[in-house]
């Protein structure tokens, strides 16, 4: 919410505020550690953004209770305050945005320029019942954002899904091409999977799929990695700045890994995979190009007779 753009939904608060009010300015203020930012001003008679400890509404954010001022200038819970004096507004009346118990993330304040009359009524429900309305709409986009983040996770096993794995990938791509870094992939696919859920149940069969998806995590480690399941008992690493070289290197590791973890299948065995190997050099990045010719190295080593690694353009040999 902090320095990002107008939002009609609270310009539609302040607007509603400073009239309910007859005020001159009305605004909705979100804090951080050390700044106030005004996320929606009803007229430019205030800052956009302030140290928190020079606000005014730094009272009622540290008390969670509303407050009202008559008159700042003659006020003395304001006295000597370093910021009424240089702003033309006299009459303040704030409510905490409070989004949790003992949480206040902002203010909803309304100001005028005229003090008011000491004994003048002021009713402050208004004002609570909009600010309820901005913090309604403020956990409502918290959540929207977390849930477009869980539609790019595979439930399963925690990784990326298809649809993750595809933003992923046009990113990395635009970003190797930028940098003329290298983009490479593996696309992995669990070696005779059928025979696990045949034999084992399908349970077990994504317990399976579970282990080998951190069994993966494990083995991409640098920031910018993309570990996702591609779909199915098949994944997919994407590993910018990673040349064939390098990503053959990431695939013997998965390999490895995968005998360590020793993952177990039917008739004593562990289970293995085949990998597929693509990778373009930096500025000659097509994602679609990339995953269609890891998925033809795939091909190969099954077709070579699996638990092995192909790399494009790498002729298959025997394990
Ligand atoms: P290959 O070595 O040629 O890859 O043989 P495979 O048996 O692994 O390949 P195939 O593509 O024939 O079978 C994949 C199976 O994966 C079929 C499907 O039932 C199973 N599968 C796909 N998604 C899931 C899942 O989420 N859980 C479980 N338990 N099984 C799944
Ligand atoms: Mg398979
Ligand atoms: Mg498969």
């Amino acid at each position: 919410m902090m320095d990002s753009p107008g939002d009609e939904r609270f310009d539609r608060l302040t607007w509603l505020a400073q009239h309910l009010y007859e005020a001159d300015v009305a605004f909705l203020s979100f804090i951080d550690e050390h700044r106030q930012w005004m996320k929606s001003l009803s007229a430019p008679l205030v800052g956009t953004s302030i140290d928190r400890k020079l606000s005014v509404c730094q009272h009622i954010i540290s008390t969670g209770a509303p407050l009202m001022s008559p008159d700042l200038k003659t006020d003395p819970r304001f006295t000597g305050h370093p910021v009424v004096p240089q702003i033309p507004l006299r009459f303040y009346a704030g409510v905490p945005l409070i989004a949790a118990p003992d949480l206040a993330i902002g203010s909803l304040c309304v100001m005028r320029r005229a003090p008011a009359g000491a004994d003048e009524p002021f009713d402050f429900s208004p004002l609570e019942a909009l600010a309820a309305i901005a913090v309604d709409a403020v956990a409502l986009a918290q959540r929207n954002e977390e849930l477009a983040a869980e539609t790019r996770i595979d439930a399963l096993t925690g990784l990326a899904n298809r649809r993750g794995f595809d933003d992923a990938l046009l990113r990395a791509a635009s970003d190797c091409n930028r940098r003329s870094e290298p983009l490479s992939a593996l696309l992995i696919d669990i070696d005779r999977f059928k025979t696990i859920n045949d034999q084992l149940g399908h349970l077990a069969g994504d317990m399976v799929l579970r282990r080998v998806g951190e069994a993966l995590a494990g083995v991409a480690l640098r920031k910018g990695d993309t570990v996702a399941r591609f779909g199915g008992e098949e994944f997919v690493m994407l590993l910018p700045g990673s040349d064939l070289t390098g990503a053959m290197e990431v695939a013997a590791r998965v390999r490895g890994r995968l005998i360590a973890a020793g993952i177990p299948r039917p008739e004593s065995a562990i289970v293995t995979v085949s990998i597929g190997v693509a990778a373009q050099p930096g500025n000659a990045i097509d994602g679609l190009d990339l995953i269609a010719r890891a998925d033809a190295a795939l091909y190969a080593a099954k077709r070579a007779g699996r638990d092995r690694i192909v790399g494009d353009g790498i002729e298959a040999t025997t394990n």
